[in-house]
């Protein structure tokens, strides 16, 4: 199968992120085991989804892995020209939910599949397909603390997301959460025999501000922008009616880390302060959403140096958006970002790729194998 005919077989599959997977991950398992693929299901304990890994090659021996999300963001923002789970062509454009994120590269990896079978790999090629990626990293951990038993420890890991073929060596961390405070209701003339969860939450709040502004005082990692770690309050729920006392009070907050420091520790200062609360009454609870490591991967690596290699252009320094790469990094594998498409046109309606960046992505597995054979 050419990897614009495997493209459109994944983006049929409406493989949105926190939703079960079977689907997907039944026709990827089906296709790599025609070509004579053994694949690992590994499940997480969400129960209805899973992440698929497979070996091509000699797996005792260190190899590269090929990482990429099979989950999608949702397609319902309106503004879409076509059906956003059947992929449409027009000219160079392949239109469809997923096509640049990150369904394109799943699709040259697997058009590839073939050939690198054919081929005597003295270094093998993992495949590692991961489940909701797009909630923040959930699927892949779960996958990489099982890979000592998978495989020999990898040479390095390279993440398909969307860079426009140019490989990409650093990205912050992130981590987020959802505080929810419990206070006691009552009417709004008698705030003597309440607990007003909206007051609490207004002193996590002044915290997770006061942190932000002293966070842009530095450190710094001149290669980012902003070039030091940054937190916000992203969503705040509270209330019933003006005139009744809020018994709880709900808020969501993110972090971002430059490199050496862990994101979730960003947002430690605010669960202090909620913690604080149980001493006037007020029930709190903390629930840590998602976090993944940033990735820092130094410009003489051997891994920085192949990628140089095999697209022929030298590695970015750094880029905003964040992927499992630092995952892999704190597994102790190197890792680096490098695949088909722009991020600008990720999470948007009509979003699309190029036929002539799949060929690009294709470019450069042939050059992987080309070094895996030699
Ligand atoms: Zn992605």
């Amino acid at each position: 199968m050419q990897a614009i005919e495997i493209l459109e077989r994944l983006i049929g599959f409406p493989s949105v992120v926190g939703t079960p997977n079977h689907e997907i991950v039944g026709w990827i398992r089906q296709y790599l085991q025609l070509h004579g693929i053994a694949t690992a299901e590994i499940a997480g304990p969400e129960g209805d989804r899973s992440n698929l890994f497979a070996t091509i090659g000699p797996k005792e021996t260190p190899g590269y892995i090929l990482s990429g999300h099979m989950d999608v963001v949702p397609a319902a923002e309106g503004g879409w020209s076509s059906d956003p789970f059947c992929l449409r062509a027009e000219k160079d454009r392949l239109y469809g939910r997923g096509t640049t994120d990150m369904k394109g590269f799943l699709a040259v990896v697997l058009a590839a599949v073939p050939a690198l079978a054919a081929t005597r790999l003295r270094r093998p090629i993992h495949l590692a397909f991961s489940y909701d990626e797009e909630a923040g990293c959930r699927g892949v951990p779960h996958m990489i603390a099982r890979l000592p038993e998978l495989c020999a420890h990898p040479l390095g890991a390279i993440i398909g997301e969307p860079s426009g073929m140019r490989a990409i060596r650093a990205h912050k961390g992130k981590a987020a959460a959802r505080l929810t405070i419990r206070g006691r209701s009552g009417h709004s003339s008698r705030p003597d025999q309440g607990l007003n969860a909206i007051h609490a939450m207004a002193e996590i709040l002044a915290c997770a501000s006061a942190e932000a502004g002293r966070l842009t005082q530095g450190p710094f990692e001149h290669v980012f922008e902003p070039p030091y770690s940054s937190l916000q309050v992203g969503t705040l729920k509270g209330g019933q009616a003006v005139n009744i006392i809020p018994d709880s009070c709900e808020a969501e907050f993110e972090a971002r880390a430059i490199s050496g420091i862990d994101p979730a520790a960003l947002l430690t200062p605010l669960r202090a302060v909620a913690e604080a609360l149980a001493q006037r009454g007020f029930g709190s609870e903390w629930r840590e959403l998602s976090a993944y490591p940033a990735l820092s991967l130094a410009a003489d690596a051997p891994l920085a140096r192949l990628l140089g290699e095999l697209t022929g252009i030298e590695p970015l320094a750094a880029v905003s958006y964040g992927t499992e790469a630092g995952l892999f990094q704190r597994a102790g594998v190197d890792a680096i970002i490098c695949g088909p498409g722009d991020i600008a046109r990720a999470h948007r309606p009509d979003e699309f790729i190029l036929a002539s960046e799949i060929q690009a992505c294709q470019s450069m597995i042939e050059a992987l194998a080309g070094h895996c054979t030699v």
